[in-house]
């Protein structure tokens, strides 16, 4: 947090030192992230990413799509459009955001585009399968997405019992919980391990978390078995 000296944001602990929520889902042939928060050009540098196939949106909040205009580094490496995958509401606010993108008149230097309207219906991305899923921040629909045996959910603090059974059967869920204490549109770290136990995940990783939260090391070590923090550079790969 941008002026905190808690103790979380003055740890030594790498795994306290946390930028914007957002995945890079890799097959052996696409590669895609899962929206591009204001970090995004700091962590495709970080992350070395030569190559990027797509960005799937989960919603409209700018820590979430703030940081898009920097595919265009991708647009000049690929010399083609990036492909963008949102759902109508997202589309709304990347069309008002980025208008420039989306003009008639093209000039050298903004990003190209390739617009995919998604719903809740399944689709591909490459070879990568990917069933979206429906939850709630507050009064926001944001979108999860399960990737086979993988889930990944952010910004919810609610999920309906039908897009639940979407989630059930995941190996690894990956679930928003912001921080112990009640938050209006974002899990509780008590209330992510109870969607956790109630659609037995065997493993879970709990992101998009607040320095409120505490230390890294001090709350991994209070969680149920099977159950993560997550942090910046975790990777996890599915036979
Ligand atoms: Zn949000
Ligand atoms: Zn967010």
């Amino acid at each position: 947090m941008i002026g905190c000296n808690c103790e979380v944001c003055t740890s030594g602990d790498k795994k306290d030192n946390r930028l914007r929520s957002s995945i890079l889902v890799q097959s052996a042939t696409t590669t895609l992230v899962v929206d591009a928060g204001p970090d995004f050009r700091y962590q495709m540098l970080r992350n070395k990413v030569k190559y990027l196939d797509a960005v799937i949106f989960t919603h409209p909040h700018k820590d979430h799509m703030a940081g898009l205009d920097d595919v265009k580094a991708y647009n000049f490496l690929h010399k083609k459009p990036m492909n963008i995958y949102a759902d109508s509401l997202t589309e709304e606010a990347l069309r008002r955001d980025f208008y420039y993108a989306f003009t008639d008149t093209k000039y050298p230097g903004i990003p190209e585009l390739n617009l995919n309207t998604i719903t809740l219906e399944p689709f591909l991305v490459g070879d990568i399968p990917i069933t979206p899923v429906l939850v709630w921040h507050l009064k926001m629909p944001v979108l999860g997405f399960r990737f086979g045996k993988f889930t990944y959910i952010t910004d919810a603090n609610k999920i309906d019992d039908t897009e639940k059974d979407k989630i059930r059967g995941s190996e690894v869920l990956a679930l928003n919980a912001l921080r112990k204490t009640k938050h209006i549109s974002h899990f509780t770290l008590d209330e992510a391990i109870g969607i956790v136990e109630e659609l037995r995940i065997p493993v879970a990783y709990f992101t998009h978390i607040s320095h409120q939260l505490g230390q890294h090391a001090l709350v991994e070590s209070e969680l149920p078995d099977g159950m993560h923090l997550a942090y910046d550079g975790l990777e996890l790969e599915f036979k």
